[in-house]
């Protein structure tokens, strides 16, 4: 039974990644883990691109073009899916992917940690500062694993949109939380396997030096995707391109739930 782990790294860009993420570079460089580069989808911002990423349908199609939109989902999107035919849904992630899938607008209060079987996402554990400490954030979703094995978690931090926004990425202090994110989640990732799970580690927008993003400059858009799987197996940096858009089918055929027609991009082939 295929299970899946997305670790979206709010503006993560691809070069940084590379450069600074060790644990997943030796990965990437012993052919445990397959990198791709994705060249985002527009507008590089985080609501719409949470969208996009979770419906496989771009912005223009699903309507949140803009973080200023708050409503739920109108479209097919992985945790409605996923919930429909059985599956257990959790996340970890900013509160406006419970405004996206579980109830909008959010209730700080009654909104912050859900577990009903009836929502989208039925474990959810939200947050709505931005400077919110990942490493609060990591230890509540490796949590939430452990408590209940859900067939698909969304991991969302924000750190490094928190350090790009306030210090631009050309700074010791973007660069710098890459290399701790990376080292929070390696022992996190090596449980994560053990336990089954295809692990996907990505962005929603890059970040340019002024600590913006929105435009379509590739320090905007160009984010990376790794693929850890629970076998090991991987083919290193592949160097292809590839689209947000593949993201939500590639999940859903991962473990094994039908591919709506509103997606039209075709999902990876994992093996
Ligand atoms: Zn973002």
């Amino acid at each position: 039974m295929s299970k899946s782990i997305l670790v979206l790294s709010d503006a993560l860009r691809y070069d940084v990644a590379k450069d600074n993420m060790g644990f997943l570079g030796h990965l990437v460089e012993s052919k445990q883990s397959t990198l791709y580069k994705i060249i985002g989808e527009l507008p590089s911002m985080s609501r719409p691109m949470y969208e996009t990423i979770h419906t496989g349908v771009p912005s223009s199609d699903h309507g949140v073009v803009a973080n200023s939109i708050v409503r739920l989902s109108n479209k097919p999107n992985v945790f409605q899916l996923l919930k429909n035919a059985g599956k257990v849904t959790a996340a970890a992630a900013y509160y406006w992917y419970s405004e996206l899938y579980n109830r909008a607008p959010y209730d700080r209060i009654d909104d912050k940690e859900t577990d009903d079987e009836s929502l989208n996402i039925q474990h959810g554990r939200f947050y709505t500062e931005d400077e919110y400490p990942d490493i609060e954030l990591f230890a509540s979703a490796a949590h939430l694993v452990r408590k209940f094995s859900p067939d698909y978690l969304l991991l969302h931090p924000m750190g490094m949109d928190y350090h790009g926004e306030t210090f631009g990425s050309d700074s010791k202090e973007y660069r710098n939380h890459a290399i701790y994110q990376d080292s929070k989640l390696a022992p996190l990732i090596m449980e994560w396997k053990e336990r089954g799970y295809t692990v996907f580690v990505t962005g929603d927008h890059g970040i340019n030096a002024d600590g913006g993003h929105g435009g379509t400059t590739p320090e905007q858009r160009t984010v990376p995707f790794f693929v850890i799987q629970p076998s090991g197996k991987g083919r290193g940096e592949t160097g292809e391109v590839i689209s947000h858009l593949q993201i939500a089918p590639t999940i859903l055929k991962l473990l094994n739930v039908t591919i709506p027609e509103t997606m039209k991009h075709p999902p990876l082939s994992l093996d």
